[in-house]
């Protein structure tokens, strides 16, 4: 009776696919919605002030639910399968450096609002992926911005002037694998690469999950 109440419970709480709702897998992204993303060649997808931007996919389908839930949603379960995709692209670079791992950070009162920094999620379980080490106080975000969708891209780089803080304590010249979930415009990244270079920090390389097809 036991066993058998303790499969039952499991069968209620059994995890579903968030995507068609499958539960046979006990996982929220199953195998078969995961093997529906597409990725995007394995090559930089643009140069930003001459430092390389990798995207896994295209902000398109599966992915685009993915992130949307994972950054608006209050689903931080999902972050793990949104290292996944990160990660399957990643080891197919076969990069051989030891990244120091770094997140885009939110502001102080974006933390507050969403209780939690999305990226930073999806960063740490990239890190237990990849073996890499993660940093999050390498670079801080002093300035609660505006959120930048509906700007154009110098709108965006003139509302993230200033916007972030190197501290370069306890860095030692370690390559840097900058990580964001979707770039866009390229502002975030251009203005966090700028104060970096202001440290005369300039070994970085960019990786966000998706980018908008344009
Ligand atoms: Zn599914």
């Amino acid at each position: 009776m036991k066993n058998f109440l303790l499969s039952l419970s499991d069968w209620i709480y059994r995890k579903k696919c968030f995507i068609c709702s499958n539960s046979e897998e006990n996982e929220r992204l199953c195998s078969k919605c995961f093997n529906k993303i597409e990725f995007l060649p394995l090559q930089y997808n643009r140069i930003i002030l001459d430092k390389r931007v990798y995207c896994a996919c295209e902000y398109d389908n599966v992915i685009k639910q993915l992130i949307r839930n994972v950054k608006y949603h209050n689903q931080k379960e999902l972050a793990v399968y949104q290292a996944k995709v990160m990660y399957s692209y990643w080891k197919n670079l076969n990069k051989n450096d030891n990244y120091i791992v770094v997140p885009v950070p939110l502001s102080k009162e974006r933390l507050k609002k969403r209780k939690y920094n999305q990226v930073e999620i999806v960063a740490t379980e990239f890190c237990k992926l990849s073996g890499y080490t993660i940093n999050t106080e390498l670079i801080k975000r002093i300035k609660n911005t505006k959120a930048q969708y509906k700007l154009t891209r110098k709108e965006r780089l003139q509302n993230l002037k200033d916007a972030f803080r190197v501290n370069p304590q306890n860095y030692n010249n370690e390559p840097i694998l900058l990580i964001d979930d979707v770039c866009t415009t390229g502002a975030t990244l251009e203005s966090i690469i700028k104060e970096f270079a202001k440290h005369g920090i300039t070994n970085i390389t960019c990786f966000t999950t998706a980018t908008p097809i344009k």
